[in-house]
């Protein structure tokens, strides 16, 4: 059995990601920070179509909590290595740059990329000593094209890329790959306050795309025919940037 941690599995492209590496034939982990019941949904729902998943309860940017957790799982499964790491957690606190407080400048950089840091590290060891590993981080178009708004969101997710690109480097030759999935605007609860209607209009295909578009491509990533695939960041955008 092949294990695939997901971070902010309860909700969203997360959620999306989760269900599909498990029909995938993945055991998934699914992290969350406080949405116990949206996590014990998508392992319900996992399970009930036949697949395989655990719920891995941590904050991403807090390094003690991500070091626990990871290490109590491994003491529990001390035979298994997690092959596929899908950094997704994060959050936004748009304001412009004028008005930003430190806590919406720094609690964005946590989640985003401490927690990348944390997480990936604490599971990097493993996989090159196993010579084998996928590590697929969620940016964001933001991070490649920069948003009004969004200086601290697109400062992580640019940052994020920088890492994605770096790592990639340096563990190709244990076969590990490293990419990044930048997604445009994606129907989730993080883009509920947003009017489609009038941002529609500058993306190409007309439309917000969905968890389930952007959960796809990671899976590509995630397979063993994209071995040769490392230091990417494919857009998941509908056309937009
Ligand atoms: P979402 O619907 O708001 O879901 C966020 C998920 O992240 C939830 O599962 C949440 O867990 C989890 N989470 C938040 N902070 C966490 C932390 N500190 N530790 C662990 N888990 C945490 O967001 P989404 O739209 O699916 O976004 C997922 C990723 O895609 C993010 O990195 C986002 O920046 C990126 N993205 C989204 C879009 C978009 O249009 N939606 C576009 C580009 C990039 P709880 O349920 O426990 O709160």
């Amino acid at each position: 059995m092949k294990y695939a941690l997901v971070t902010g599995a309860s909700r969203g492209i997360g959620r999306a990601v989760a269900k599909r590496l498990a029909s995938d034939g993945y055991a998934v982990l699914i992290n969350y920070q406080q949405n116990e019941k949206a996590a014990q949904t998508v392992k319900d729902e996992i399970e009930a179509a036949g697949g395989q998943a655990e719920l891995l309860r941590f904050d991403v940017g807090n390094k003690d909590q991500v070091e626990t957790a990871l290490n109590a799982w491994r003491e529990a499964h001390p035979d298994e290595h997690i092959h596929v790491l899908v950094n997704n957690a994060g959050i936004r606190r748009d304001t412009l740059m004028v008005f930003m407080q430190d806590a919406e400048w720094q609690q964005v950089l946590d989640t985003s990329l401490q927690g990348f840091f944390f997480v990936t590290r604490a599971l990097l060891q493993p996989m090159l000593t196993a010579r084998s590993g996928r590590i697929i981080n969620i940016a964001s178009i933001s991070g490649v094209n920069g948003l009004p708004g969004q200086t601290n969101y697109s400062a992580a997710k640019a940052a994020i890329i920088g890492a994605t690109r770096s790592l990639a480097k340096e563990v190709a030759s244990r076969k590990v790959t490293v990419n990044a999935v930048a997604p445009g605007f994606i129907k989730t609860d993080m883009t509920a306050g947003l009017d489609e209607s009038s941002l529609k209009q500058m993306i190409p295909a007309g439309r917000f795309g969905t968890p389930e578009e952007v959960a796809a491509v990671v899976a590509f990533l995630a397979s063993d025919e994209a071995s040769y695939v490392s230091g990417q960041v494919i857009g998941v955008t509908g056309g937009l940037g």
